[in-house]
Formats: structure tokens, sequence, C-alpha cells
């Protein structure tokens, strides 16, 4: 197909050198297509000539007019200043930087086109370092909006602009075939793609700019919507890909499963029971399974991964469950340890900091299939971890992940030709339509349900001037015997400076509450340390916890459970996500008594933070407040750096295009069919399928 043909790298284009190339590479283009993709922020419009007495402040305008003044003003600093006027008004030009010339070029009488943005100024209106050029008689006005790009240093405007002048007219020669099929093109209204290219780069005067300073003009949609179905497609044939492998087909849960059942201290919820068969049915088919199980924190994820675990391992295959944290890792080992031992199945685990003999036993074990549960962090995606056979993948708390490592640890199962089943579980409710977009490849299951018996956590907004009542709050909880969180936050990314908080923290608290156990956690603290203190906190059924209070930064974000934490206090809420609060705000309100979490912001708080933390005070629906969350952050900060990492849109924004991704949806189901044009599509926006396909 054309498409195929070899779009030429920039340096065909005039003015294009070695330094140049280091630029542009530096916003991502490559190619003539990379540069036509290049659109523009705004636009200034050059295609009139305003009046002067019509203008008004942050107005960027075309004027004409004469010079009638031009001195040097040697104040605190040298600055040239010009008067000008156009019969309607004058209006005053100054420049810091300037030679000699420029002031002989601007001298009295001079006729001049002149461009800037209007400011106010000590005596009137001015232009601060405007363009401006001599007029003549038959100076031509622009026929057509100017393009303001998203630049990097040491770009000029005009260079980008010639560029893509360049561009535009190898695209006049039909060279970027049109993809969407006419039909397709009329039912969704989108134009042809080399007219909403040339259209973007160069609007006519009349063109709706507010639509198109906010992305909705429909040949900013157009391209918008291709990218969207070039994501989408790319995960529909990754779906395809897999599930043309072929797996491993379990057989259905057995006695197992109903011992594991017998032995649990609680009865499943309704959901977990439905979301369990949804499972089940999935891996008893001999084609791979990739299912996202999105729930609640402390929805009871646990267990049925568990379930399906098991399922696995009675049908002679191992199952691997992987955590983003080492302490996740550490508290799903210790769990799984105990639910399994009865059951004479072999838990092992992995993690980056075991090391040695100990590490090489460990993977020996994997390899030969004496483990048959594998509990880990990243570290199983290694090269050096190998599998005896891998039939099912569980992946907690997805958000941590990014697609790649999905991927990944799906071809590490892989036995040639088959692969692993997969199982993805998030805690983050993610809005329906994100997860469209983001888990495109994915069958949903959605455990809406919590355990009976929780009483929903209470939230208090709470200034830090009242510290006093906080820290009597948490004596008082304590003296009751139920234990507390008390998470530090800090503005600064250092993981260094956040753990050097805590610590403070920690000793103050000890100070101020002198008969209570208080440990601290941190993502410094080696992993031996930080699962005794985890233990020391959680207790167990032969040890009770040593540990009152626990300090801690947001490492225990994910996944801890300790149901006698009743309260949670989170210091300098507002530095940190909606989601993110949820979170943590999860770890409370896991036993029967009522729970507190006490959001304690650093007084004054800005008008919109305090309405973010009242959303979290008043809902503990995880759906609603990932809906609020989007709504405020954008989907960049829902779905996780990392997601989003890979998710990258050239020209697509989440959030202003949502109202897109339904028909992407419905179309890329539609046209997945065919390889030919689906490939071409994705080709075009992905590049050979690198950024998701190959790992
Ligand atoms: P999450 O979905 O956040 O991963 P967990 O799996 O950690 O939640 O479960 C939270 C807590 O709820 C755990 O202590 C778990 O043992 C308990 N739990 C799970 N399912 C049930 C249930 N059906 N009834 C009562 N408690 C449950
Ligand atoms: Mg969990």
């Amino acid at each position: 197909m054309a498409n195929d043909l070899i779009i030429p790298s920039v340096s065909v284009l005039k003015g294009v050198g070695a330094a140049m190339l280091i630029k542009l590479e530096r916003l991502g283009i490559h190619n003539l297509q990379d540069l036509l993709f290049h659109l523009p922020i705004r636009y200034q419009d050059r295609t009139q000539v305003r009046a002067i007495a019509g203008l008004r402040i942050g107005d960027e305008a075309l004027i004409e007019a004469q010079v009638s003044v031009c001195e040097i003003k040697f104040g605190k600093k040298k600055t040239l200043l010009c008067r000008v006027s156009d019969g309607t008004g004058s209006i005053t030009l100054r420049f810091f930087h300037f030679s000699a010339a420029q002031k002989n070029h601007l001298s009295k009488g001079k006729m001049l086109r002149i461009f800037g943005e209007i400011r106010p100024g000590p005596n009137g209106l001015e232009m601060v370092h405007p363009e401006y050029k001599p007029l003549e008689a038959d100076t031509p006005v622009e026929l057509s909006l100017t393009p303001v790009y998203p630049m990097t240093e040491g770009l000029q405007q005009n260079r980008v602009r010639s560029l893509m002048a360049q561009a535009l007219l190898w695209l006049s020669n039909g060279e970027l075939p049109e993809l969407l099929p006419k039909h397709l093109r009329q039912r969704w209204k989108l134009p042809e793609l080399h007219r909403s290219l040339d259209f973007l780069h160069a609007p006519p005067p009349q063109a709706d700019r507010e639509k198109l300073l906010n992305g909705k003009h429909p040949a900013q949609r157009r391209l918008a919507f291709e990218e969207l179905l070039a994501h989408h497609l790319t995960l529909l044939q990754l779906r395809r890909q897999v599930q043309a492998q072929g797996g491993f087909a379990f057989c259905a849960p057995a006695q197992l499963s109903a011992d594991f059942l017998s032995q649990l201290p609680f009865k499943l919820t309704g959901a977990q029971m439905r979301v369990s068969v949804e499972i089940s049915a999935d891996l008893q088919q001999a084609q791979p399974m990739l299912r996202l199980v999105q729930g609640d924190v402390g929805s009871g994820k646990t267990v049925v991964a568990a379930m399906a675990a098991l399922q696995a391992i009675e049908s002679n295959y191992q199952a691997a469950i992987m955590a983003p944290t080492e302490i996740l890792a550490e508290q799903h080992y210790l769990s799984f340890k105990a639910w399994f031992a009865p059951l004479d199945i072999n838990v092992g685990l992995l993690t980056g900091k075991i090391k040695g003999k100990k590490r090489e036993k460990i993977l020996e074990n994997f390899a030969t299939g004496v483990t048959q549960l594998v509990v880990g962090t990243h570290a199983l995606f290694q090269e050096e971890v190998r599998f005896y056979n891998l039939g099912l993948a569980v992946i907690d708390e997805q958000h941590r992940f990014g697609v790649h490592q999905r991927l990944s640890l799906r071809e590490k199962g892989r036995d040639g030709l088959r692969s692993p089943h997969q199982l993805i579980m998030t805690a983050t409710p993610i809005p329906r339509t994100l997860t469209m977009s983001a888990y495109a490849d994915l069958d949903c299951s959605i455990i809406d349900e919590l355990p009976p018996g929780r009483t929903p956590v209470k939230t208090v907004v709470i200034s830090d001037l009242q510290r006093d009542k906080v820290i009597a709050r948490v004596k008082l909880a304590c003296e009751q015997k139920r234990q507390v969180y008390w998470v530090c936050t800090l503005i600064e990314e250092s993981e260094a400076l956040q753990c050097q908080a805590a610590e403070v923290t920690a000793a103050q608290l000890q100070e101020q509450l002198p008969n209570l156990n208080i440990g601290l956690i941190h993502g410094r603290m080696k992993s031996a340390e930080k699962l005794k203190i985890m233990s020391a906190f959680k207790g167990s059924k032969e040890q009770p916890a040593e540990l009152d209070l626990l300090v801690a930064t947001t490492v225990i974000e994910v996944g801890v459970d300790v149901p006698n934490a009743s309260v949670m206090i989170i210091e300098n809420p507002e530095r940190l996500g909606l989601a993110q609060l949820h979170q943590l705000r999860g770890r409370v309100g896991r036993g029967s008594v009522e729970s507190f979490c006490l959001l304690m912001y650093r007084a004054p708080l800005s008008f919109t933070a305090k309405q973010r933390l009242q959303i979290l005070r008043d809902s503990s629906d995880g759906f609603v407040i990932a809906e609020k969350d989007l709504a405020i952050r954008g989907p960049g900060e829902v779905l996780g750096t990392r997601q989003t990492g890979e998710m990258q849109f050239k020209i697509a924004d989440l959030q202003r295009d949502t109202d897109l991704l339904e028909p992407v949806q419905q179309l890329a189901q539609q046209i997945s069919a065919d390889n030919q044009l689906s490939s071409t599509i994705t080709r075009r926006w992905l590049g050979a399928g690198e950024q998701y396909g190959h790992v």
C-alpha cells in the first residue's frame, strides 16, 4: 500500500542541517509526517490591518503606522521608545535590546507594518519587541492565520513555518494517503486527512479560532480520531495475536478450591463469587484469558486471585502473582502461604532484594516446578527468571505497571506457542471511557460490593493548626486498642527527603505520645526491615501487634491490609491526587469498628484544593472519586504515569476527546478484521508496532 512507502526524513527539506535535525528530534519529529502532525498550539491573525483606536490589551494585532518620535531613554535599563500613529490613535513600541541601526530604521516619518501583543504602558498602550518591517506600497497581508507551534529551545517559529510550508507542498502531491474509508468519514463527519492538515497549518482568516484553540475543530478531531483509532486497533491486534496463540485449558475448580473456601473465615461476597465464576470459565478455555478485575480498595480481590491460582495449580500449572511493591509482594506471600500451606501447595517469593545462594535456589524452584505459586515484584520480569509451566499470571494493582510490563509477563510463560492466562487487578476504579481506551485488549469484571460488616470511613478535613486535637484523637484510638497510620507526604520528588520527613515526624510523635509504640516505615529501608515493621504492626494469631502507630510515607498506599487499624492521618493531603488519597484511606475501615481518616492540610488552603478534599470527604465510592479526579486532573494522573507514558498521544487528548472514544471503539471493532487497513493505520501512528507489540 502507498503508506508503506518510506516517508522522507525531514533532512530532505531546505534549511534542515545537523543542528536543526537535533532540535526537531527533540520535538519527536523525524520525518515529514511527524512534522505535519506537529500541530499549532494557537494562531495569530495577520490577515487584516487593525486600527490602533480599536486595539485592546491582550490582543495580538497587525497595524500600519507612521513613526512620530523615536528616542532612547536612559533609566535603570536603556530603552528604545518609538511612538507610532495611524490616524486613529497612537501606540508606543518598546525595545530593551536594540542596535544603533535599528534606531535609524525607526526614524520619524517612516511607515511601518507592525505585529505584536498589546500591553498597558505608562503612557497608554504599548507593544514590547514587536515584529516590524518598513511598509512598501505593495506589501500584501497574510492570506491565512499564522500558526504558532509548540517549540523547543533554539528553534524559531519562522523556521518551523518555512519547513511546514515545504512539507505541505509535499503533502499536496498526495503523499499521505487517506486511510479512513469514505463512508466512515461521512458517517462520523470527519474531513479528509490532507484537507485537515492543510487547514490546520494555514487556516483561512474566517476559521473558528475559538474551536481551534480548544482542539474542537473538525480538522483537529479528525486527526485525534484516527490517532485514537490507531491505539485502539493496536490493543485489539495484540489481543488477537495472543488469542491466536492458544492457551492452556484448565480443569474446572475441584477439591482444592472447595477445601480452600471451606477454610476461609468468611463467605465470598456475591460480587466475588460472580467474578470468580467469570474467571473460572475463561480459564477452562484453550485460549488465554485476558481479564481485568476492577474492585475498590478492600473489595477482596486477593481471594479472587487465590481462587484463580488454585484452578491453575489443580490443573498442574504454575501460577504467578506480581505486586508493584516489595511490601505488597511480601504481604501477599504471607497471606498465600497461610492459605495454601494447609493445602500442601508450595509458595515462593522473589523480589529484587533477595540475592546470592538464596536467589539461586528460588529461581531453581521456579524453573523445576517445585514452586507452584510464585509471588514477586517486577523482579519476575527479569531475564534469568524461568518458569516450569506458567499457566496463569496475575498482576495486582495494574495501574502501577505499564502496558509493556503486562505484555512482558505474558511472554514469559509462553511455551513456544501458547500464552498463559492473564488476570489483571486494579484498585483504582477507572472511568469507563478510559477503561475502553487503556484496556481495550482486556475483558473486564467488576467487584462492585464490599464485604459485609464494614462501616464506612468517616473522613474529616482539618487544618494543621489543630494538630493537637489530631494527636489527642490518635491517643484515644490507641487507648481503645486500635491502631493508627500516620502518613507523611512531601512536595519534593526526592524519596530521601520524604523518608527524612517521616523520620522527624516519628520522633516528634514519640515525644508527644510517650506511651505508644511507634514504628516507622519508608521506601529507603531494607526489605527485611520493612517486613519486620509491617508484621510488628499487623501482628498474627500467635503474636499480637506490637505497634500502636505506624508512621509511613506513601509506600503503604497499595494493598496493605491490617484490619485493626482504624485511624489514618494524612499530612498535607492537598499534595496528592484524589485516587491516591482514596487508596490510602482504604487502608482503614477494614474491620468492624468505625474508622476515621483525618486529612490534615497545611493552612491556608486554596478554594479548589478545599473542594477536592471535600469530594473525598463526601464520597467513599472509588468510581465517583475517579470520575471527579479525571475531571480535575486529567487522564494522565488517573491512569498513572507509567501507563500514560506509553499512552502518549501526539494529537488526541483523552479528556478533551472523550466523546470520540465510543465511536472509535465501535469503528475499531468493525475494521479490526481488515488486517491490512488496521495495520496501516497503526503503523502510521505508532510506528512498526514497537510501542506495544514487541517486548
Ligand atoms: P483488595 O481488593 O483491596 O485487594 P483485599 O483482598 O486485601 O482487598 O481484602 C481486604 C480484606 O477483606 C482482607 O482482610 C480480606 O481477608 C477481607 N475479605 C475479603 N473478602 C472478604 C469477604 N467476602 N468477607 C469478609 N472479609 C473479606
Ligand atoms: Mg489488593
